[in-house]
């Protein structure tokens, strides 16, 4: 008795169904761009449903905006480094897999200096604090005010909130600094480019913010594992039609399949590196246009010494001029070794980008200097980051411009005659611009990929 007999017998013919849908699913191919968080998500959702899966990434290694570096000696990310709240985030058990060890982060453990080692006092840095999340909060009843629209960004409104308050001085300075790390360090982009009715919309996990002791390297490579990966495989062309899709890459090679998930970053779509055939359906194309890539960087600093206040998390020199915005993450709590990292973004990480790394080093050790005195060491190593001239990231990610609407992100979402599905930060309207955001948006479409089949 064949075996298709023996389970119709044993009156098992909805087993049965169910397997020759699954030979069929198998036998679908799935070719996805990108091994970043979110391809490598869905690769292993489809790999397990049974698709053959292959994953085209254009760098030598995996990860993209997930980057542990270890150049100074210890394990460092360069690219995200916060697991952003650990209560229901599905990175958390992930990373526990992993064997990863998370650091929670004190954001409340704060100084800030007005020059020679002098920090601001306590008293006046609470007193800002307060201003702050008193601004904070007009800014966000504002969005209801009937001039508000889509075309407001942050910066018009901040102005006038600021311009009733009357500020002097370093209490200046420090609520200037501390609104720029509120929202500008932490989206990526300056306040005239950022939609005040998109700010705070997103979705967010309750918890504590954790950094990764082995880094966010280690949760990439526990992922990929048993993947088929090609690196090197830049794709510069994608066609599609109603029998599937092919793919090809800068050095001549085709890939074809039944269906592709593209994981690009929106900024490289918008770059125009990668030609599809046919076109993009218009909605999708407006929408991408519509919305920005934001640039956060870098500079990772390793010294003989500290020289620090080793007990401090972060801190920031409150320039005279306001022109440099660094914020310096104390990672001697994380690593026990004398390291410094310098956030800096938007448009001043642009001009980090513009300058050798050497400059850029130098731009934030005058930040050092005026804040502790000339005397600090010099580092013994550093590495510095250039996410928007990377060909492969164009910027740190994604954020919605005045102009632009958090649909947008929806819209980039939409699949393509079934044979085109989109993922990554760029495609979800509650969760953008975070690795969990990535990680759940390469699930959704690996799910709608699998129901399709069904
Ligand atoms: C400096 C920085 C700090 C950040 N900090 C945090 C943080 O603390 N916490 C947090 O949650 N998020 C953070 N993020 C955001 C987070 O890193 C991203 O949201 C997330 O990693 C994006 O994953 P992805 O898979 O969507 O995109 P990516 O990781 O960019 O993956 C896309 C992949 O596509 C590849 N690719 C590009 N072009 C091609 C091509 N033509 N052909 C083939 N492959 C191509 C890329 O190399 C890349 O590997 C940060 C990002 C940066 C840059």
């Amino acid at each position: 008795m064949n075996r298709r007999n023996f389970l119709k017998m044993l009156g098992l013919s909805a087993l049965s169904s169910l397997m020759a849908r699954q030979r069929a699913r198998a036998a679908e191919s799935i070719l996805i761009v990108g091994a970043g968080i979110a391809g490598i998500s869905a690769a292993r959702m489809l790999q397990a449903a049974g698709f053959a899966v292959t994953l085209l990434e254009a760098r030598q290694r995996l990860g993209g905006r997930i980057w542990t570096d270890n150049a100074l000696g210890v394990p460092l990310d360069m690219g995200a480094a916060w697991l952003h709240g650990e209560r229901g985030n599905p990175l958390t058990a992930l990373a526990g897999a992993a064997g990863i060890r998370g650091f929670a982060s004190d954001f409340e453990s704060i100084a800030l200096y007005v020059r020679n080692g002098q920090r601001l006092p306590e008293q006046q840095l609470e007193l800002a604090a307060r201003l702050v999340d008193d601004l904070l909060e007009e800014l966000e009843a504002a969005k209801a005010q009937a001039l508000v629209d889509e075309s407001t960004s942050i910066a018009d409104i901040l102005e006038v909130l600021l311009a009733d308050q009357a500020l002097v001085d370093a209490e200046k300075r420090a609520v200037l600094w501390l609104l720029a790390s509120e929202i500008e360090l932490e989206l990526g982009a300056e306040a005239s480019d950022l939609s005040l009715l998109a700010w705070n919309e997103e979705r967010a996990f309750e918890g504590d913010h954790l950094l990764l002791r082995e880094g966010y390297g280690k949760l990439i490579a526990f992922l990929a594992r048993d993947l088929d990966i090609q690196l090197n495989a830049v794709v510069s062309q994608i066609a599609y039609d109603g029998a599937g899709v092919r793919l090809t890459t800068t050095d001549g090679r085709i890939f074809e399949a039944d269906r592709a998930l593209i994981t690009l970053p929106i900024g490289v779509l918008q770059s125009g590196a990668v030609a599809f055939t046919p076109a993009l359906p218009a909605a999708k194309q407006a929408a991408l246009q519509r919305l920005q890539m934001g640039l956060l960087n870098k500079i990772a600093l390793r010294f003989p010494r500290s020289f620090w206040d080793e007990e401090v998390q972060r801190f920031a020199y409150l320039d005279e001029q306001a022109d440099d915005v660094f914020e310096f993450f104390n990672l001697q709590v994380l690593h026990q070794q004398p390291i410094l990292v310098a956030l800096v973004s938007g448009r001043r990480a642009r001009q980090i980008e513009a300058m050798p790394s050497e400059q850029a080093v130098d731009r934030a050790l005058v930040n050092l200097q005026r804040a502790f005195g000339k005397a600090i060491p010099t580092p013994e190593a550093f590495a510095v980051t250039a996410w928007h001239s990377d060909p492969f990231a164009r910027g740190a990610y994604s954020h919605v411009p005045p102009g632009a609407r958090r649909s947008d992100y929806t819209e980039l979402a939409r699949p393509v005659q079934d044979r085109l599905f989109f993922a990554g930060e760029g495609t979800l309207m509650s969760y953008p611009a975070t690795v969990h955001g990535a990680l759940m948006s390469g699930e959704r479409e690996a799910e709608r990929i699998i129901k399709l089949s069904q």
